[in-house]
């Protein structure tokens, strides 16, 4: 299965703008402010850097669908 979706879920915590998703993957990700996935990535191509970044935040807000 390959990642389709990626996304900020923060309806049970809040992004604390750590930037670490961003160290992990800045092809995928950027916190300008809170996190946002940067707009016409193929997922497919970080797909282990998309899921060590969910893993690793901290609060546990990045989502994704595969
Ligand atoms: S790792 Fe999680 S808390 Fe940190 S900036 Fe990324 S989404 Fe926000």
């Amino acid at each position: 299965m390959s990642i389709k979706k990626v996304w900020l879920d923060e309806s049970e915590d809040e992004c604390t703008s750590c930037g670490l998703c961003e160290s992990i993957a800045p092809e995928v990700f950027e916190v300008p402010d809170k996190m946002v996935v940067i707009e016409g990535v193929d997922f497919s191509e970080y797909e282990d850097e998309i899921r060590d970044a969910a893993d690793s935040c901290p609060t546990e807000v990045i989502k994704f669908e595969e």
